[in-house]
C-alpha cells in the first residue's frame, strides 16, 4: 500500500494504527525470516505510540522504519556494527525522527546495513544477510540494503536510509523500489550516526514518488543542531507532482553509457528516456567530462573523514569494551580491533594514510581539488538541462558472494552514484522496468534523476511522469 492509500484508510476508519502496526507485525514475523531486513523492532513501544497518534497529520499513524544509523531515543543503533550491538541505546531522537513524530508517523523498526554504512551490498552488516525480495540469492544492494528490501517486501510501508556514495539510491534500484537523496544539508543529519560528514545524507526509500515527496516533505528544513543544515524555505513537494515534463530539458551523459553496463540496464533505462522523449522532454546529449575520476576522488575523501568520525569508537564512550586490557592504549586498541569489521578497518587504515603528513597533498588534497572539477561538470550541465537521466548502477543485483575479497569491484560498482554526494546535488532512483531473463528470475532496473542543488521539486515531478 501506498501512503496516501494507507492514510485513506485510516482517516476513514477503514483500519486504526493499531491494526496496522498489528497486522505489520504479522507480515514481518511471516516474511522476514528470509529476508533478514530487520535488525529488531519495539512493537511495544510502537503500539502505545499507535494509541495515541493524531490522524489529522500528514503521516499520522503511519509506520515508518528506519536504517540502523538514525538515533530513536531509548531505542538500538547497531549501525550493522559489533561494536555498538551489545550495548548501546539512543539517548535522544535524531532531528528526522522528531520531524517523523511531528508529522504524526510512527519510527517502527531498525534496518539491516553495511556496517557504518560502508558498502554497496549489506554483505558487510557483521550482524545479519538481507537478502533481495526478488532473488534470495541475491543481495539487496547497499549500504541501506534492509531499508529497500523491507519496502520490496511489503514488511515496511517505507523506510529512512542514507547515502553518502549512493547507499539511498543503489538499493532502492537493486530492490525496485523509490530512493531519494536530497541536496546535502536539505535534510539536517544531527543524530545520524557519521560516516563521511560532508557526503552523508538522510531521504526516503518508498513504494511511490509521491510517498518520497510524502516523506521529504515532512523531514526537510533547517535545523540549528546541524551546521551544514540550510536554511532555505521547503517548498510544497506534492503541489508540483503531476506537472509532468512537457518542455523540460533533459541531460543525457555520455560517460554514464559506456563500456560495462549490463544490457538488461541499458535497454530498461534507454526505453524510459525514450518514453519521457514521448512525453514532451527534450532530451539532450551533455557530457560530464570528470566521470571516470568520481570513483577514485570519492574512495579517499570518504575514508578520510570516516578515518576521523570513527575514532569516537575507543571502548570508552560508546559501545564494546575490550576486556583485560593492559593499559589504556591496549584498552583503545583492543577495543577497536574486536569491534569493526574488516571493510571498516580498511577504510580507516586508508583514511589515516592519505591525511598523514606528506601524503595529505598528494592524496586528500588533490581529491579534493578533483571533487571541485566535479561538482563544476554538474554547474555547466545545469545551465543548459534541467535533470541528468543515467541508469543507477551498472548491473542488476549481484549474487550474494559475488565481490568475493575483491572490495575494488564493489567500489567500481558505486560509478553512476558517487558523483552526486561530491557535488552535493539531490538525485531520486525510480524502478524502470526489469532485465529480461537472468536464470528465470527478472530483476529490477533503476533510473537515475539527478538536479541542480535545491532542485528535488522538479526530480520529484519528472519522476513521477517516468513512474507514470
Ligand atoms: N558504497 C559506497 C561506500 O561504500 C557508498 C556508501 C553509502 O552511500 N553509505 O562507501
Amino acid at each position: 500500500m501506498s501512503l496516501r492509500s494507507i492514510r485513506q484508510k485510516l482517516v476513514t476508519g477503514e483500519t486504526t494504527p493499531t491494526i496496522l502496526l498489528e497486522q505489520l507485525a504479522g507480515v514481518i514475523v511471516a516474511k522476514d525470516g528470509q529476508t533478514g531486513a530487520y535488525l529488531s523492532y519495539d512493537l511495544e513501544s510502537a503500539l502505545a505510540e499507535a494509541a495515541t497518534a493524531d490522524l489529522s497529520k500528514p503521516l499520522g499513524g503511519i509506520p515508518i522504519a528506519l536504517k540502523d544509523n538514525i538515533n530513536v531515543l531509548g531505542q538500538p543503533c547497531t549501525c550493522g556494527s559489533k561494536f555498538l550491538a551489545e550495548n548501546y541505546q539512543s539517548p535522544y531522537d535524531a532531528t528526522v525522527v522528531k520531524k517523523l513524530r511531528a508529522a504524526g508517523a510512527i519510527p517502527f523498526g531498525r534496518m539491516n546495513q553495511d556496517e557504518f554504512a560502508m558498502g554497496s551490498s549489506t554483505q558487510n552488516s557483521a550482524l545479519q544477510t538481507t537478502r533481495n525480495p526478488h532473488d534470495p540469492e541475491r543481495i539487496p544492494g547497499g549500504s541501506s540494503g534492509g531499508s529497500a528490501a523491507a519496502v520490496a517486501d511489503c514488511t515496511a510501508f517505507a523506510a529512512l536510509g542514507s547515502d553518502t556514495g549512493g547507499s539511498i539510491r543503489q538499493p532502492a534500484s537493486h530492490c525496485g523500489v523509490v530512493g531519494l537523496k536530497p541536496t546535502y544539508g536539505r535534510v539536517s543529519r544531527y543524530g545520524l550516526v557519521a560516516f563521511a560528514s560532508s557526503l552523508d545524507q538522510i531521504g526516503p526509500l518508498t513504494h511511490t514518488v509521491e510517498d518520497a515527496a510524502m516523506i521529504l516533505q515532512a523531514i526537510a528544513g533547517f535545523d540549528p543542531a546541524d551546521s551544514t543544515a540550510l536554511d532555505a524555505p521547503v517548498p510544497d513537494y506534492l503541489a508540483t507532482l503531476n506537472d509532468g515534463v512537457k518542455g523540460m530539458k533533459l541531460g543525457v551523459p555520455k560517460e554514464y553509457f559506456g563500456h560495462g553496463i549490463d544490457p538488461g540496464v541499458r535497454k530498461n533505462v534507454e526505453a524510459t528516456i525514450q518514453k519521457l522523449a514521448s512525453l514532451g522532454a527534450e532530451i539532450i546529449d551533455i557530457s560530464l567530462p570528470h566521470t571516470e575520476h568520481a570513483v577514485a576522488t570519492y574512495y579517499v575523501i570518504a575514508p578520510a573523514e570516516a578515518s576521523s568520525n570513527l575514532s569516537r569508537f575507543d571502548g570508552i564512550r560508546y559501545g564494546r569494551r575490550a576486556a583485560n586490557p593492559t593499559d589504556i592504549l591496549d584498552l583503545y586498541k583492543k577495543s577497536r580491533e574486536q569491534g569493526f569489521g574488516p571493510e571498516v578497518k580498511r577504510r580507516i587504515i586508508l583514511g589515516t594514510y592519505v591525511l598523514s603528513s606528506g601524503y595529505y597533498d598528494a592524496y586528500y588534497g588533490r581529491a579534493q581539488k578533483v571533487r571541485t572539477l566535479i561538482r563544476r561538470d554538474f554547474e555547466t550541465a545545469f545551465q543548459q538541462v534541467d535533470a541528468i537521466l543515467s541508469p543507477v548502477a551498472p548491473t542488476p543485483a549481484e549474487r550474494i558472494g559475488s565481490f568475493g575479497n575483491d572490495p575494488l569491484q564493489e567500489y567500481l560498482s558505486d560509478i553512476f552514484t558517487l558523483s552526486a554526494n561530491l557535488a552535493g546535488i539531490p538525485g531520486i532512483s525510480i524502478p524502470c522496468g526489469v532485465t529480461d531473463f537472468d536464470g528465470g528470475i527478472n530483476l529490477p532496473v533503476g533510473l537515475q534523476i539527478l538536479g541542480p542543488h535545491l532542485g528535488e521539486a522538479k526530480l520529484l515531478q519528472i519522476a513521477r511522469a517516468a513512474e507514470a
